[in-house]
């Protein structure tokens, strides 16, 4: 087939040459998988794999003289250092029985690209490429690439059935590339869904991250809510949500996806806008006018955000800062107040919290929005007025420390450090000027 779209220029010569070396002996190799396809949107590649007829052995006899690394050589990966580069070479393969709908119970080695295509989850991915030879797409990919369609290979119910996890990675793509799910996709992955029980968290939580960053998050998340409540239960809880309330137009779902899309794609503020009203219902109350209230909602929303991404095997920082972000997601930072959320968050978490009042604050109603953003806007210049004139906002920017307090002769022990929070406190409600004599002497007051 005609090598649309992909040119020798954009390849990596370092893939290209494993895939010389390989024909040399007489050994088929291509291109394949996600390299292929952000090769035919234009994109340049994250990482390359090399799909070919060697069996692992052979592979690593061929590259005797690279840098090898041999940890997935059961499945028949073995990743060649080429120049620094590390490049996944995999044997052609067809994956044995399912037996659990999430791993094959064990790999067949074939000798021939497109049975190895076959087994590949969406047409998309299952392309391969090859510098002199071209394209060899036998489930029409690249046409499905040219619809923007997500698609997949073979009948869709038998292959989530395979592997739940095809549910969550096609939700993936149709996020990150913006394209459509094929309608016979679409109703098998929400007939399927409890297929993701069974699947490891961990690569729920990596395929979700992804997705959660992608353009088209809002549509995913609002069509396929059903296939997020599976390990989130809370989602259901606030899809239709009435807030009953005239600062939101929309249902708590529909607002909390809206500032999901409206954040900038970071993991970090993605995930602390999915979880930041799931709290809501449980904090419902309403006033004698039926207006709506959810008091303490931030508190439930961080301790579910804690529980989901705990059991999601989220790693320890990201934990943190989602919870600390969602925690404080609805505090007022007023003129008077932020030199103290300074001091308690510090700059880099104070700016993230930033971020997120504007995503939140552009998802209420227009009115309430804009006077909610140019508040934010002047905070933020705020913000950057104290850090430009180094104002005094923690302990290591205060003129005095523990040892003048001890040559001042106060004793060595826990009051010291509560005189010092005391005289920061001071200094930054503007009570003491941040100079070492006034604040020894507001710390020692004379008899
Ligand atoms: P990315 O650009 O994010 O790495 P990718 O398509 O390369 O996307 P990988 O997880 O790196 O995704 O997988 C590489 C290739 O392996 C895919 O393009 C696809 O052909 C195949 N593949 C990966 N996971 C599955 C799966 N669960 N079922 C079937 N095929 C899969
Ligand atoms: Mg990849």
């Amino acid at each position: 087939m005609k090598p649309s779209g992909i040119s020798s220029n954009n390849i990596e010569p370092r893939a290209s040459e494993i895939i010389t070396k390989l024909n040399i002996p007489g050994f088929d190799a291509y291109l394949v998988g996600g390299c292929v396809r952000d090769l035919l949107l234009g994109k340049t590649p994250k990482d390359w794999d090399v799909a070919t007829s060697a069996l692992p052995e052979e592979v690593v006899s061929v590259f005797s003289d690279n840098h090898i690394i041999e940890t997935g050589i059961k499945h028949g990966t073995v990743t060649i250092v080429s120049n620094g580069l590390p490049i996944e070479v995999t044997t052609f393969r067809v994956d044995g029985n399912y037996e659990d709908g999430r791993r094959p119970a064990n790999v067949i080695f074939v000798r021939n690209i497109r049975e190895d295509l076959a087994r590949r989850d969406f047409t998309i991915n299952a392309i391969a490429y090859h510098p002199d030879k071209g394209l060899i797409d036998p489930f029409g990919g690249v046409t499905d690439l040219n619809t923007k369609t997500v698609h997949a290979v073979g009948d869709a119910n038998t292959r989530l059935n395979e592997d739940g996890l095809r549910i969550l990675r096609a939700l993936r793509f149709a996020s990150t590339l913006s394209f459509e799910i094929d309608s016979s996709l679409a109703s098998s992955i929400h007939h399927n869904k409890k297929l993701l029980q069974n699947i490891s968290v961990e690569r729920i939580a990596t395929e979700m991250t992804k997705l959660l960053c992608g353009d088209n998050v809002s549509k995913i998340l609002i069509e396929y809510s059903d296939i997020f409540s599976v390990f989130i239960p809370e989602i259901s809880d606030i899809i239709g949500f009435d807030q009953r309330s005239p600062y939101h137009l929309f249902d708590a779902w529909t607002h909390t996806v809206l500032t999901v899309a409206a954040a900038p794609t970071d993991p970090i503020l993605r995930l602390t806008m999915l979880f930041h009203d799931l709290g809501k219902p449980a904090c419902f109350t309403q006033d004698d006018d039926e207006m709506g209230h959810f008091y303490g909602h931030e508190d439930k929303s961080a301790e579910i955000a804690n529980r989901r991404l705990r059991e999601l095997r989220f790693d320890n920082e990201t934990i943190d800062a989602v919870c600390e972000l969602v925690r404080w997601h609805d505090v007022g930072l007023t003129e008077k107040n932020l030199i103290k959320w300074l001091n308690r968050l510090g700059e880099p978490r104070l700016r993230q919290l930033f971020e997120i009042k504007l995503a939140d604050a552009k998802s209420h109603s227009a009115e309430n929005a804009t006077e909610k953003l140019s508040e934010l806007w002047d905070r933020e210049m705020q913000l950057n007025d104290i850090l430009e004139k180094e104002v005094c906002f923690s302990l290591k920017d205060l003129s005095l420390n523990g040892d003048d307090l001890l040559a001042a002769g106060i004793p060595e022990g826990a009051e010291i450090g509560f005189i010092l929070q005391r005289l920061l406190d001071a200094v930054m409600d503007g009570r003491l000027p941040n100079e070492k004599q006034a604040l020894l002497r507001a710390a020692i007051p004379a008899e």
